[in-house]
């Protein structure tokens, strides 16, 4: 059965909705030949390469929008003293310190690097010290630039491209149906659109979701396939790691094995995408962490906004311990090098006042 999946999503085909939801049912004793199957897909359109990826958290916190599972919405920052995440308002960054960043992720062998605001939308300013690092850093370096930057208009996508962003993220999280219940502030709809400006400037698309929020199987087959309506470049697929004082707060974390069992749809529904095991990992799949790495041909490494996660040092040792190799952004394909990580730190996640 999982190996017709696996014929299919090679022979171009899709799956069909019916199939997509045995696999979330699959049973634990099938898991290896579920895993085998995706990995054949996997290993077809992107051989034995790990694509490591590193978030920077350009702007911090004080967000105006609502998400639910967001601990840097203002929205709902103030409602638990217990709150572990940052939740003030951090400046900018400066160009500088974007560039150094860029710096330490090409040096940790990432293949791209995201420049992440907490916004509804980029400011001008904010826009400007943005494609100011983009300019610099693809003047400095071979890395690929992503951008997390909320709602966009066309002037601000079109910008972006122009400066060197060669990917822009944007999440849907969840189905359309789901996202009203996490989100008040903006619509599922209106992040659609800005994944078509992103699309419409020449820019690739990184849109995924988190799976977690209290959605049914069928919400989550829902943003499958309506990411693959999008045709997106990248999927990012979280697992929600629940913050205190937000709205989520005390949500369970997903099961490891239908966490493994939501990756290995997501690559059947999406064959040749870039398919990433993203924030929540750690947590989520412990020990188990390195066969998400069967469908998902990359990961973030170092951590993410505003939570900690493996090393680099560790994240190359996985790879390297499962036979996997990096592809750097030249294309190029090299050994992990767990050695040369050790002691490679990332800074802390900002200092921030509490509001
Ligand atoms: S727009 Fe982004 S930063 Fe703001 S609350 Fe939503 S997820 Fe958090």
């Amino acid at each position: 059965m999982w190996s017709s999946l696996a014929d299919k999503a090679l022979a171009g085909r899709l799956i069909s909705r019916d199939e997509a939801r045995s696999v979330l049912h699959a049973p634990p004793a099938e898991t290896l030949a579920l895993l085998d199957a995706a990995f054949r897909v996997r290993r077809a359109h992107w051989g034995m390469r790990v694509s490591l990826h590193v978030l920077e958290n350009a702007k911090l916190g004080a967000c105006p929008e609502d998400c639910g599972f967001c601990s840097q919405s203002s929205k709902h920052s103030t409602t638990s003293g217990a709150a572990s995440s940052p939740s003030g308002e951090a400046p900018m960054k400066s160009v500088d310190e974007l560039v150094d960043a860029a710096r330490r992720a090409h040096a940790a062998k990432a293949k791209r690097y995201c420049m992440v605001t907490a916004t509804r939308g980029p400011s001008q300013r904010d826009l400007d010290t943005i494609c100011d690092a983009a300019t610099k850093i693809k003047a400095e370096m071979d890395i690929e630039l992503c951008a997390s930057l909320g709602i966009l208009t066309e002037a601000k996508a079109k910008r972006l491209a122009e400066s060197g962003v060669d990917r822009f993220n944007h999440n849907l999280e969840t189905s359309e149906n789901h996202y009203a219940k996490i989100v008040s502030t903006h619509t599922w709809r209106d992040r659609v659109e800005t994944v078509r400006l992103a699309k419409a400037a020449g820019m690739d698309t990184c849109v995924g979701g988190i799976v977690g929020l209290g959605e049914s199987e069928e919400d989550l087959l829902d943003l499958a396939f309506a990411l693959r309506d999008l045709d997106v470049d990248s999927v990012p697929v979280n697992f929600l790691d629940a913050r205190p004082g937000t709205p989520l707060a005390g949500y369970p974390l997903v099961e490891p094995g239908f966490a493994l069992r939501s990756l290995c749809m997501m690559r059947f529904v999406h064959p040749r995408t870039d398919l990433r095991v993203a924030g929540g990992r750690e947590l989520t799949l412990r020990q188990l962490q390195v066969q998400a790495l069967y469908p998902a041909n990359s990961i973030f490494t170092q951590g993410y906004l505003t939570t900690g996660g493996a090393t680099i040092e560790s994240d190359h040792q996985m790879i390297k311990d499962a036979g996997f190799e990096l592809e750097l952004a030249s294309g190029e394909a090299v050994p992990a090098d767990p050695v040369a990580m050790k002691g490679m730190r990332r800074p802390s996640l900002l200092p921030v006042a509490r509001s």
